[in-house]
């Protein structure tokens, strides 16, 4: 299969560029002709392909599923992209951190095959009128703070199927209603693409991997914790019999309030698939928040069977 890897990135020629290392070509455009071009050829020699949607400014929770893409397919895209349709107006788009080339050096160590790496007008044209809007599943938890969010996602998301068109994308759970929303379009639209959904990597004290912490000052990032602790709570109640949803979310609030820099935009426990509010937990939980620290949103949550 190495060798067919190998013969597979040198049949590609004419891209934006071209990083080797080791004698491995790793790829890296920003236009949607090339993309299609390779998977094309790629498919040609029966290749199966992964893609990977991020925002870019990658840490080891998107190396998680470029890892995991890697390992189940032949071929794997990474699309970095900071979309700007799923920003609301006051939100931090043009704050939002950027580093392309450190983003080339963990997709060539993690053994991605292309980044796709488009400007805004690659992606919209300015008379750009298509969108997908879902209703129910993308209207609660984060839908409630973000009301054009989801709208945004899926449009990009459906736009990167159709470019890629993978037999399988990789998503965090650190994002669990936009894996539950992507979920559902793929069902709603009959997109043959597999979803994979991965699990939330953390830092070594518990907070959840961000682009975003980024923006944490000391005091902020220390602060950060309660949203991690109040899940850590959460879980360990659930997982020793608690069903009440009241009674677990209120003692995850305490956990937050106690923090003088945290205001709570959302505590909430919902089904993991419909994304509709639970008074007792009861099959797949999803139990999630969104938290401000100081200026900046941050989400944590998990998941249970119960
Ligand atoms: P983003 O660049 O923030 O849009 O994220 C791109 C993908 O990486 C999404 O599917 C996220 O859910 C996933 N992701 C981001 N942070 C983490 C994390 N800490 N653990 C697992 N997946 C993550």
């Amino acid at each position: 299969m190495f060798a067919n890897k190998l013969a597979g990135r040198y049949a590609c020629i004419g891209f934006a560029g071209v990083v080797r290392i080791g004698g491995i070509l790793m790829e890296i455009t920003g236009l949607i002709d090339e993309v299609r071009k390779q998977v094309k050829e790629w498919r040609r020699q029966g290749l199966t392909v992964g893609l990977v949607p991020t925002m870019g400014y990658l840490h080891e929770g998107h190396k998680s599923l470029i890892d995991r893409a890697v390992a189940e397919n032949d071929r794997v895209v990474v699309s970095d992209f900071v979309n700007p349709i799923q920003f609301g107006v006051n939100e931090d788009l043009d704050a939002y951190p950027r580093d392309i080339e450190a983003d080339k050096r963990l997709c060539r160590q993690a053994g991605a095959d292309l980044i796709f790496h488009p400007e805004p007008e690659e992606m919209y044209a300015p008379d750009f009128s298509t969108y997908v809007e879902m209703q129910k599943v993308s209207e609660g938890l984060c839908g409630k703070t973000r009301p054009t969010h989801f709208k945004g996602v899926c449009t990009v998301v459906c736009k990167l199927f159709h470019i890629v068109m993978p037999d399988r994308a990789y998503f965090g759970q650190k994002d669990a209603q936009q894996l539950a929303v992507i979920r559902r379009m793929v069902r709603d639209l009959d997109m043959d693409i597999q979803i994979v959904g991965c699990p939330i990597i953390r830092e070594a004290d518990g907070l959840a991997k961000s682009s975003r912490n980024t923006y944490l000052n000391e005091e902020e990032r220390r602060a950060a914790l309660v949203l991690s602790r109040a899940v850590f709570h959460g879980e360990e109640m659930m997982k020793n019999g608690e069903r009440d949803a009241d009674t677990i979310l209120s003692q995850m609030r305490k956990i937050i309030e106690a923090e003088p820099l945290a205001r709570i935009d959302y505590v909430e426990m919902t089904d993991a698939d419909s994304i509709k509010p639970l008074a007792r937990a009861q099959g797949r939980v999803l139990t999630a928040m969104a938290v401000y620290i100081g200026t900046t949103r941050l989400i944590d949550n998990f998941i249970m069977e119960v």
